[in-house]
């Protein structure tokens, strides 16, 4: 009797330790999934918040383009900024990008892309590659896009990114975009994402009859006016759009600053 009973005693102490060793691994389990998040979880969290991106800053203002829509849920923008503002990068702001320059705001890379409105048989000029995501945005819209970057670290790292992540439909070369791209000449729409007080007129020249030029115009030191510029009958039509701020058109642009 006393013998079966210290049995008992010794089976219930081993459960008991067994269960506290469970336990203690369950805990440390969801521990290291809460600070360790696997890649896919990683994954998934950022498809959420491109999710909320859309439906709380481009829906809930005037971003009405379906097609605008889908794209901006689709491109990983998180990997178009520096490591450390990965978390930033659905945020309603402007991010750094390096060399002093910044990935404009979601709501403004979609709205102007929404104003280009391009086709999938067209082709697309940019003037500022920079991080390449405006570039990466508009391939999914157009046939092709050819993008200009005037600093070489930038246009390298943005063709290498592009490349990296098959955005296989986007030339990136490096140099003044003020002149724009001749031989690849003319576009159906041509977007200028850094700031100038004038259209270089190579690119009005460059661009097709009816296409569309959307460029920050206005003071490069302080305010711009996004303006919309529609070419009919060879002359410029233009829409203002909004106040912005962006960095300036630096090069030919800043020698023949007309201010
Ligand atoms: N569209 C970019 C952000 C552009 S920031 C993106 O999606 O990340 C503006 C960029 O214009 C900067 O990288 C800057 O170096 C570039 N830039 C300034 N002057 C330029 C010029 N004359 N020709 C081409 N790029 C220019």
């Amino acid at each position: 009797m006393t013998s079966y009973m210290i049995e008992i005693k010794r089976d219930t102490s081993r459960m008991k330790m067994r269960r506290k060793w469970m336990v203690t691994g369950i805990f440390f389990l969801s521990l290291s999934f809460f600070l360790f998040p696997s890649s896919s979880q990683k994954k998934d969290s950022y498809t959420q918040m491109r999710k909320n991106m859309v439906q709380s800053q481009l829906k809930a203002r005037d971003i009405t383009d379906e097609r605008v829509l889908e794209v901006m849920k689709k491109v990983p923008r998180h990997l178009f900024v520096s490591p450390r503002y990965k978390n930033q990068a659905y945020e309603d702001h402007p991010l750094p990008i390096g060399e002093g320059q910044t990935i404009s705001q979601p709501y403004i890379v979609a709205l102007m892309t929404q104003y280009l409105d391009v086709n999938n048989d067209e082709k697309v000029l940019e003037i500022g590659t920079g991080s390449g995501y405006q570039a990466a945005v508009l391939s999914h819209l157009a046939a092709q896009v050819y993008s200009i970057e005037i600093r070489e670290k930038l246009a390298q790292k943005a063709a290498q990114r592009l490349n990296r992540l098959h955005y296989d439909n986007v030339m990136v070369k490096c140099g003044d975009g003020y002149f724009g791209w001749e031989k690849h000449a003319p576009f159906d729409a041509i977007i200028v994402t850094c700031a100038a007080n004038h259209v270089p007129p190579s690119l009005m020249k460059q661009l097709k009859e009816g296409g569309k030029l959307i460029i920050p115009l206005g003071s490069v030191r302080y305010f711009q006016t996004l303006t919309l510029i529609t070419k009919v009958d060879g002359e410029p039509k233009v829409k203002h759009i909004s106040g912005v701020r962006f960095v300036p058109m630096i090069g030919e642009a800043q020698k023949r600053d007309r201010q």
